[in-house]
C-alpha cells in the first residue's frame, strides 16, 4: 500500500488529496459539492473523481489503503452521520455508501476533528500525540486528540469547543440556540459583536469608529496600538483563555493549536490567549503551548488522509 485518499467534503467543493501513505502530497484537486436532491450525487461524484485519478496515475485498488472522509457534522464511529447543515443529506451511512462505491476501505470523521488529525500529523503538532485544536472562523470548531486519536463521543460531538458555555448571562443566543456559547465571543462574528458592544460602551476616541466592523479590523487596528481594539482583544483573549485551560484541565494537551481565518492575525493573537491561560491553567498545564496552525486549507485533506492509516 503506497497511497491513500484524504477527502474534505464542505457546503460548495469538495477537497481531494492522494497521499503517499508517508505524508506526502502526491496530487490535490477539488470538485464541486452538489447539495441538490439531499445531496444525493456527493458520494457518486467523489467515487467518480477518485477512479479518473487512480486511471489517470495508473493506480490499481491493490496500491491504495483507502479513502478518508471529513464531514462537516457530527459522525459517529461507524461513519453513520444523522443530519447536515449544509450537505442536503439526513440519515446517511457514508462509511457503507462509499465502500459500495469504490470497492476501498473507508473511514469518516466530523471535518474539524479531521482537520486536527490532520495538523497532528503533518502540521503544527507534528510529534504529538495530545493535541487541542481551535478553528476560529465564521463559528469556533474544535477537535481533541487524546493519545493520537480524535475524541468523537457517543454521537459524534465530541470535541464541539464552540459550544462551551462560557457566559451564563449572555442574553443574545447563539446560532446553536444555547446562550453564552464561546463561539459568540471568539469566533469571528463574536469578535465582531465584541467590537460593536465595546464601542457602544462609550465614546472613547477609536480607529474602528470610522471603520467597517469586523475581526480582522479589530486586530489591524490592535496593530497600530488603538486602546480600544486592544481592551477589545484582551476580552476576546480572557474567553478563549479560560475555556482552553478549563479543557486543559480535562485532557492535559502537549499544544493547543489556533486556526481558521481569525488566526491569519498572527502570533500577536496567540500572546492574548496565552495571557489568560496561564492565569487560570492548573498548574501542571501551565507550560503548555500555543502555536498557531500550518497546513491551512489543507488540514482537512491531510487529517482524512490520517484517519485511514
Ligand atoms: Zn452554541
Amino acid at each position: 500500500m503506497e497511497y491513500c485518499f484524504g477527502v474534505d467534503i464542505g457546503g460548495t467543493t469538495v477537497k481531494i488529496g492522494l497521499f503517499r501513505t508517508d505524508g506526502e502530497i502526491a496530487d490535490k484537486w477539488e470538485i464541486p459539492t452538489h447539495v441538490e436532491n439531499r445531496g444525493e450525487a456527493i458520494l457518486p461524484d467523489v467515487a467518480e473523481a477518485l477512479k479518473k485519478k487512480m486511471a489517470e496515475k495508473n493506480l490499481e485498488i491493490s496500491q491504495v489503503s483507502g479513502i478518508g472522509i471529513g464531514i462537516p457534522a457530527p459522525v459517529d464511529e461507524n461513519g453513520i452521520v444523522q443530519n447536515t447543515a449544509n450537505l442536503g443529506w439526513g440519515y446517511k451511512e457514508v462509511k457503507r455508501e462509499m465502500e459500495v462505491l469504490t470497492g476501498m476501505k473507508v473511514a469518516a470523521g466530523n471535518d474539524a476533528n479531521v482537520a486536527a488529525l490532520g495538523e497532528m500529523w503533518l502540521g503544527a503538532g507534528k510529534g504529538e500525540k495530545n493535541m487541542i485544536m481551535v478553528t476560529l472562523g465564521t463559528g469556533v470548531g474544535g477537535g481533541i486528540i487524546v493519545n493520537g486519536q480524535a475524541l468523537a463521543g457517543a454521537h459524534g460531538a465530541g470535541g464541539e469547543i464552540g459550544h462551551l458555555c462560557v457566559d451564563p448571562e449572555e442574553t443574545e443566543r447563539c446560532g446553536c440556540g444555547n446562550r453564552g456559547c464561546l463561539e459568540q465571543y471568539a469566533s469571528a462574528t463574536g469578535i465582531t459583536r465584541l467590537a460593536r458592544r465595546r464601542l457602544a460602551a462609550d465614546d472613547k476616541a477609536s480607529a474602528l469608529r470610522e471603520k467597517e466592523l469586523s475581526a480582522k479590523a479589530v486586530f489591524d487596528a490592535l496593530k497600530e496600538g488603538d486602546p480600544v481594539a486592544e481592551e477589545i482583544v484582551e476580552e476576546f483573549g480572557a474567553y478563549l483563555g479560560y475555556a482552553m485551560a478549563n479543557l486543559a484541565a480535562v485532557t492535559d494537551p502537549a499544544v493547543i493549536v489556533i486556526g481558521g481565518g481569525v488566526s491569519k492575525a498572527g502570533e500577536i493573537l496567540l500572546g492574548y490567549v496565552e495571557k489568560y491561560f496561564k492565569e487560570r491553567a492548573f498548574f501542571a498545564n501551565k507550560e503548555t503551548r500555543f502555536v498557531l496552525a500550518q497546513l491551512g486549507n489543507d488540514a482537512g485533506i491531510c487529517g482524512a488522509a490520517k484517519l485511514i492509516l
